[in-house]
């Protein structure tokens, strides 16, 4: 493990891409699960604050330390598996997204998500429950987290699978790997209809696992992931289009949405179709795909085929 105790060989770590600045007295780097569990029991028996750390490139100032120490995840940065067959990849958190995509390409697989900022780590993708320039169509990375292990502050290890641990009601109770229970009462928020990255993900008889995506690493450090993936599509349209007036604009954003959003939302009364938390049910991971419908938003990956004609659909 990487120990740096001089503040001017750990400035970087202070800031990220909000510039905000922070302070903190030691950075550690470590390189195996070991020895973040070590520097994660030393800091909890010291009660010394920890601040997670990514690849920096968060925009709020989530990684900024106010004190305390950083443990940066830079160096437990593997490609675990890739599964072709069931399309899954499991990595560590400090793996970046360039990393993944470009390992992906090799085997002919695709991480839809696409957070734009490449020099992000996953880990920070999923503390973020980061989406970007593709989410309209495929979700955030919240959709595409099968599974997760996780260290707590006090040093207990989570192994979550999606699909696994339910809360009842608003109860969620939660086990570690040594068999530790933690029972967490869940505030009654109504969650916005609509895309947001603020605070926690919070819902009656919800997924053990969603409440960790989009923590910020206020919960635990994120130590292994595993990601539904995709096959990688032939072709990608990209295109710009000219409206006369905002009429027509927001038609066409609805159109488009609604044919999107057989997976995602039903947009008149904000409320998901589908969402990803209910097993068995159908969600974007899972369309529920029906011969003949294919559109500009549903394409058909299958090689030799293309994109129906967007000229044909009038607004
Ligand atoms: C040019 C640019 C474009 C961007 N575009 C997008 C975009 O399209 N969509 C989007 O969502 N974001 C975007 N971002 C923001 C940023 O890239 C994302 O928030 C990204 O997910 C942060 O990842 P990171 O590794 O840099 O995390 P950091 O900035 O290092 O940390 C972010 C937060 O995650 C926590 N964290 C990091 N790793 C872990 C871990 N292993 N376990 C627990 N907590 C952890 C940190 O404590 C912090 O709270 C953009 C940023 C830039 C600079």
């Amino acid at each position: 493990m990487i120990i740096k105790t001089e503040k001017e060989m750990f400035e970087q770590y202070l800031t990220d891409a909000s510039n905000y600045c922070g302070k903190a007295d030691v950075l550690y780097i470590p390189e195996t699960l070991d020895e973040l569990k070590e520097c994660i029991k030393k800091c909890n028996s010291e009660k010394t604050p920890i601040t997670i750390s990514g690849a920096g490139t968060g925009l709020t100032g989530g990684r900024v330390p106010e004190g305390g120490v950083i443990v940066s995840t830079e160096r437990m940065n593997k490609i675990i598996s890739i599964n072709e067959q069931i399309k899954l990849v499991t990595v560590q958190p400090g793996l970046l997204l360039v990393e993944l995509e470009e390992e992906l390409s090799n085997h002919g697989l695709f991480y839809p998500v696409n957070p734009t900022e490449k020099s992000a780590s996953i880990g920070g993708n999923i503390a973020t429950n980061a989406s970007g320039s593709r989410t309209f169509k495929y979700g955030p990375t919240r959709d595409y987290v099968m599974k997760l292990k996780i260290v707590l502050a006090d040093g207990e290890e989570l192994e979550l699978n999606r699909g696994e641990t339910f809360a009842k009601g608003n109860h969620l109770e939660i086990k570690s790997i040594n068999g530790k229970i933690y029972g967490v009462e869940l505030p009654v928020l109504k969650m916005p209809g609509v895309k947001h990255a603020a605070g926690y993900f919070i819902k009656p008889d919800m997924d053990a696992i969603d409440l960790f995506i989009g923590s910020e690493g206020t919960l635990g450090i994120v130590t292994q992931i595993s990601l539904k993936l995709d096959r990688m599509p032939e072709n990608l349209l990209g295109g710009i289009a000219f409206f006369d007036d905002l009429d027509r604009l927001f038609g066409f954003v609805k159109r488009v949405r609604e044919g999107s959003g057989k997976y995602r939302y039903d947009v008149d009364n904000k409320i998901p179709l589908n969402p990803p938390l209910i097993k068995g049910e159908n969600n974007l991971l899972n369309p529920p795909l029906i011969k003949g419908e294919n559109n500009l938003l549903n394409p058909p990956f299958e090689k030799g085929e293309s994109l129906i004609d967007a000229r044909t659909i009038e607004f």
